[in-house]
């Protein structure tokens, strides 16, 4: 067993934070305040190569492993403190990308992931609906076969990216009966006819990231942009799993609890009371050791996750033990650490009041932690 990182995995990691603290925390208050997508910011990520990291080589990626990638994302997190642009980094590359270099045909994959992983597009995808939250495979969106086209009708809801997208990846069905069976994933790239914006939804937090429902009436796409065979969405978004569990959230889980940890200790060494800093109350240094029990057992779990990616196994299991924990964790550390900062920590001088506000979409994003325990203990009563 080796808990240690290479030299280089470091190095990267530290280039990474100093990006992020140079280029992306100086307008994150901004951001959130305004709600703003930042298109400058964007392109500088895929300047960075941060936009398709994982993504191999021959199409534009760094061929960068699931650790180096949870390492470098962490790191992205915790220096820049934006959870909403990560968010929106995450769902371009984790949920879009990905999936199109595990099941696109070779032509998907030269026509749209050197633009992906430039940051010349931006992805998205269209899983849920109205109607179809945890229950994917209850997807009501349909897609008729008509010669040389599919026909979509329907709607998605919560999409992260929508408004800017340049391709969705969008899951609909071709025979609801089959539930899971029937659905079918397509690129739909963005003048596609048919494909509106219906509109943009206003959020608690991750408001630098820009979310969306989307409309589909008589959309014609292509049959060259159906990705993987007719009935296998479902494998070609589970496949992506460890990516999106493991790696993806696992990534902002711990760079944010990172970023607020290293602000909260600051706050508790500077801030006196009772003419003394509050970290020496043992009260205080009870949150503070909280705190960093839940970021190491965050990361411990998330990092096994993502071993077993690279180790060749499976990791889907674990994915979902790492989430299940960090993202409740999320929520506790937010709120035990923004109790250090007393008042301070409700006002919008510190950035401990977004970060509060962002954490809590965790436990409900990339399947809820009831959907986690579901995973966990329908594998443990299997066997
Ligand atoms: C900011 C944001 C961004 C998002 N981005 C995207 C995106 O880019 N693409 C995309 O496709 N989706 C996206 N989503 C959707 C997200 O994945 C869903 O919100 C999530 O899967 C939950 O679905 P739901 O909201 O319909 O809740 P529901 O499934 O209706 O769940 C409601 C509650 O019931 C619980 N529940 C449901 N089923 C069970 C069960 N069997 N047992 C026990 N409890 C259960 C849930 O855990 C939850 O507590 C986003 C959501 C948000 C908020």
């Amino acid at each position: 067993m080796d808990f240690s990182f290479t030299p280089e995995q470091e190095s990267f990691a530290r280039t990474v934070e100093n990006f992020a603290r140079k280029e992306v925390l100086p307008g994150a208050e901004y951001r959130d305040d305004t709600c703003t997508w930042d298109w400058n910011l964007w392109r500088k990520i895929g300047e960075m190569g941060l936009a398709g990291l994982p993504l191999p080589e021959e199409y534009g990626g760094s061929g960068a492993s699931a650790v180096t990638s949870l390492l470098a994302y962490e790191a992205f997190c915790r220096g820049g403190k934006d959870a909403g642009l990560y968010l929106s980094l995450g769902a371009h590359l984790f949920i879009c990308a990905i999936p199109i270099w595990l099941h696109g045909t070779e032509e998907q994959k030269k026509r749209f992931l050197p633009k992906l992983a430039s940051g010349e597009w931006i992805g998205a995808l269209g899983l849920t609906e109205p109607n179809a939250g945890s229950d994917a495979a209850g997807v009501q969106t349909t897609a008729r076969r008509e010669r040389d086209y599919y026909i979509l009708n329907g709607s998605k809801m919560f999409i992260t990216n929508g408004p800017i997208a340049d391709v969705v990846l969008v899951v609909a069905t071709v025979d609801k009966s089959r539930r899971a069976d029937g659905l079918t994933a397509f690129l739909v790239e963005k003048d596609t006819p048919g494909f509106f914006i219906s509109r943009e939804l206003k959020k608690m937090g991750h408001r630098s990231s820009p979310t969306a429902e989307l409309i589909f009436e008589d959309c014609r796409v292509p049959m060259e942009n159906r990705l993987g065979e007719e009935g296998k969405a479902f494998t070609a978004t589970t496949d992506a799993l460890v990516w999106e569990r493991g790696v993806f959230l696992a990534a902002e889980a711990i760079g944010l609890m990172g970023a607020m940890l290293e602000d909260a200790l600051d706050y508790a060494r500077t801030r006196t009371q009772f003419g003394k800093p509050i970290a020496d109350f043992q009260m205080i240094r009870d949150k503070l050791a909280n705190l960093k029990v839940m970021l190491d057992a965050s990361r411990l779990l998330s990092y096994r996750a993502a071993w077993m990616k690279d180790a060749g196994l499976d990791g889907k299991f674990e994915a979902s033990i790492a989430k299940a924990y960090y993202a409740d964790a999320l929520v506790r550390f937010a709120d035990e650490a923004l109790q250090i900062f007393g008042g301070y920590g409700y006002m919008k001088e510190y950035s401990i009041e977004r970060l509060y506000r962002d954490a809590r979409l965790m436990p409900i994003g990339g399947g809820t932690s009831e959907v986690q325990r579901l995973v966990v203990a329908s594998k443990l009563i299997r066997g």
